[in-house]
């Protein structure tokens, strides 16, 4: 039993909220088996088959966005026989494990003979008959038994356990995720699509100075994350042509923004061949030369959709405790640069103007790199 989030705050625009929610739902648990999944009283239900893998199922739909908890139940005919045996039969580690507990009833059936009150009351009652050593903890239980007697049956439960929150993803549309090799771009991923963005990662590729390792990184960096965010092919860019170029051609002081916007650039005409509608990277003020206020507004100044930086506001510490526990930081620092020393430089302006880059920008064909980025592009796994 799911239940939404957010998402019962909205409106008219619910069903298609609702409707999203249980298409992504179904096809991230379709690997672990047979599930019928359906909505009634705004609340979520998959019904597993026999011999689907419940545990992994359970574990996939608690990274499914729009879902705030998860609950495991047993189900149980409405009376009070069946609904007591169901709970201490289902409910046997935890009734076991726990020192105290306490049992919380919902009746959206009104028609059901008993209130939560009396529920809770016989409900406790047989429980400390069935379970000598408990007690009754009504504040700080150790463990908690929920019935919920609904239209079609009651639900016994624990505690419901925490979904991922936010979102169904693809209700905000879709973006490009600028996606590096480092720590910080899958996490920027991940929190948009929490907001409900579908994700399209592009990433720039400096073959022969990145080296295969490097994209495997970024394409597996893709995968972890798609488990949240659902699965999209990376787009890889070839870069090294601009790269070089730009080392030839552009003050070494500027080299580092000169590149950030070339990926701007090429990033947004990718964006609006495939129906997205912003871009996404994982830039956060100060951290670096190039994520300055100056050199974010010259950066983004080359393209007109919108710039999304979720993580502009955070410390590094908190990023990574993201990136832990999304699964992705492992990946991240294995130790395969992204962009190869020999295009950073050693003194990078910190506060590049427009006519700097202007300037510097002066003897390349930037239409003409672009365009062949955007046609050298391939489909990662
Ligand atoms: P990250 O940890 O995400 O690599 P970072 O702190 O290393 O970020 P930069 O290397 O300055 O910062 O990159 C800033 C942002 O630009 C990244 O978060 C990412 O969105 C984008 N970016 C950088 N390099 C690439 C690349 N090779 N391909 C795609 N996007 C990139
Ligand atoms: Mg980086």
């Amino acid at each position: 039993m799911l239940k939404m989030g957010e998402l019962v705050l909205k409106g008219l625009n619910r069903q298609r909220f609702e409707q999203r929610l249980m298409s992504n739902l179904k096809r991230r648990i379709s690997p672990f088996g047979n599930f019928n999944v359906y909505s009634m009283q705004s609340t979520i239900y998959a019904e597993p088959a026999e011999d689907a893998d419940i545990e992994s199922a359970f574990e996939a739909m608690r990274r499914v966005f729009g879902v705030a908890a998860v609950c495991r139940c047993a189900v149980a005919p409405k009376n009070m026989e069946a609904i007591t045996a169901s709970a201490i039969e289902y409910l046997r580690d935890d009734l076991s494990a726990a020192g105290t507990f306490k049992v919380e009833a919902k009746r959206s059936d009104k028609a059901f003979v008993f209130n939560s009150p009396q529920i809770c009351a016989a409900l406790g009652e047989s429980i400390l008959n069935a379970y000598s050593h408990l007690r009754v903890d009504v504040h700080a239980p150790q463990t908690t038994v929920v019935v919920e007697v609904r239209d079609m049956a009651a639900f016994v439960h624990a505690a419901p356990v925490p979904g991922a929150g936010g979102l169904p993803v693809g209700t905000g549309g879709r973006a490009v995720l600028l996606l590096s090799g480092g720590i910080d771009s899958p996490v920027a991923g991940y929190m948009m699509a929490k907001r409900g963005l579908e994700i399209l990662p592009v990433h720039f590729f400096s073959y022969p100075y990145t080296g295969a390792e490097a994209k495997d990184k970024v394409l597996k960096l893709a995968d972890i994350m798609s488990l949240y965010t659902g699965r999209a092919a990376t787009v890889i860019v070839p870069f090294t042509e601009i790269q070089e170029r730009i080392r030839k051609c552009c003050p070494e002081d500027m080299m580092t923004v000169i590149t950030r916007r070339f990926m701007m650039r090429i990033a947004e005409r990718i964006a609006l061949d495939n129906g997205c509608g912003a871009l996404i990277t994982g830039e956060s003020l100060g951290q670096v030369a190039s994520q300055t206020m100056e050199a974010m507004a010259v950066t983004q100044a080359v393209c007109t959709l919108p710039v999304l930086r979720p993580l502009v506001g955070m410390d590094k510490e908190e990023v990574v405790a993201i990136a832990r526990k999304i699964g992705t930081f492992d990946t991240s620092v294995l130790p395969y640069e992204d962009c190869c020393t020999l295009f950073t430089p050693k003194h990078p302006k910190t506060r590049p103007t427009l006519a700097q880059c202007l300037s510097a920008e002066e003897d390349l064909d930037i239409d003409g790199l672009v365009q062949n980025a955007v046609e050298g592009t391939a489909s990662g796994a």
